[in-house]
């Protein structure tokens, strides 16, 4: 038998946690279901941009800080990856990988995203990274020569991380110049040991155990090989939907398509944050869409009249 709830939250980034603290406020019965506390803000650093921190706040402490208040406000957080959603009648119901079933009439997908990567020979290897502030420190005082694959902000800004660690940093680019903001290219430039590569399409790794190298074309002709000794993927996010067994209509690029009420197209599953459709992907623009959607889904279940845990239905409406 399932373990009722009302909502059901899928992510505890800030989107998934920030509609759980909405969603215990408006006295919904809340389960969330996540693997880090703050999700990807334990990948940054110092953030900058998120309002009431002059000068900064580490990403894990400020996620931290949202995953406490979440969970004292009374939600249910299990800390384990929902393995499916499905559609019910009358609600969804996930479960767990290793068992463990819960069932509630609306659900939010806060997921996130993931990085890209290619589908080329040796890309199953050791030695490909998503994340520089993850994995970067790995090849501090090492003389190391680390690629970085992308030519957009998140190229150029992985490629300043790790100008800190290496010895020579590369950024390798399919396109004729790097695409990302023009002051972010100038500080790479100014580092003195970050290189650029464009119209360089990548091939294949080259790898024993461990990727070492990268085979390229570049100008659509000539084939170098490139010795590393490690390689971070930069191309770009694609919506983590992976949990999905309900039919939803995406994007071409692959985001849940959501109405002005962050509905998605199967009624009573709501998206928050990067994993749907919207124009900026940002740590405060995940908290407002995690508060909007819980107030959505709680309109919803409470104009639907459904029955899932103990939501407070209110007067007639
Ligand atoms: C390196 C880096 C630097 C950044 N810098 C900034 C910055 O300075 N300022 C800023 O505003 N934004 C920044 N961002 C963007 C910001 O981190 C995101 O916009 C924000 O975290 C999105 O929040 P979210 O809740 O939608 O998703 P996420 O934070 O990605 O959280 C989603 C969570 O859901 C989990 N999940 C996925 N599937 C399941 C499942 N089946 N079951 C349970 N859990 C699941 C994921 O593992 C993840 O933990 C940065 C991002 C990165 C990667």
């Amino acid at each position: 038998m399932a373990d009722r709830f009302d909502l059901m939250i899928i992510g505890t980034g800030p989107a998934g946690l920030t509609a759980a603290i909405y969603g215990r406020r408006l006295g919904m019965e809340v389960a969330v279901f996540g693997d880090t506390p703050g999700g990807n803000l334990v990948k940054i650093e110092n953030i900058l941009n998120y309002p009431g921190f002059p000068g900064g706040v580490p990403g894990a402490q400020l996620g931290a800080m949202v995953f406490a208040q979440a969970q004292a406000e009374g939600a249910f957080v299990p800390m384990r990856r929902l393995e499916k959603i499905l559609d019910r009648d009358s609600g969804f119901l996930g479960t767990l990988d290793g068992g463990g079933e819960y069932f509630a009439p609306a659900a939010i997908i806060a997921s996130g995203v993931v990085p890209r990567t290619l589908d080329i020979p040796n890309s199953d290897k050791k030695g490909l990274y998503y994340c520089s502030l993850c994995d970067g420190p790995l090849f501090r005082n090492k003389g190391a020569t680390l690629a970085v694959l992308g030519g957009g902000n998140m190229a150029v800004h992985e490629a300043l991380s790790l100008s800190a660690f290496a010895l020579r940093v590369i950024i390798v680019h399919r396109g004729t110049s790097l695409r990302a903001e023009a002051a972010l290219v100038r500080e790479a430039g100014e580092k003195g040991n970050i290189e650029v590569v464009l119209n360089a399409v990548v091939q294949e790794f080259q790898a024993t155990d461990e990727i070492n190298g990268l085979t390229v074309v570049v100008n659509g002709k000539e084939k170098r090989t490139l010795p590393v000794n490690g390689v971070f993927m930069a191309i770009g996010w694609g919506a983590d939907l992976g949990v999905i067994q309900v039919e939803v209509k995406t994007t071409p690029e692959g985001f849940l398509k959501t109405d002005a009420k962050l509905m998605t197209s199967a009624p009573g599953l709501f998206a928050a944050g990067d994993v749907r459709d919207t124009d900026t992907r940002q740590i405060v623009t995940a908290c407002a869409d995690g508060a909007r959607a819980a107030n959505f889904a709680f309109e919803y279940i409470r104009k639907n009249r459904l029955e899932g845990g103990n939501v407070r239905t209110g007067p007639e409406t």
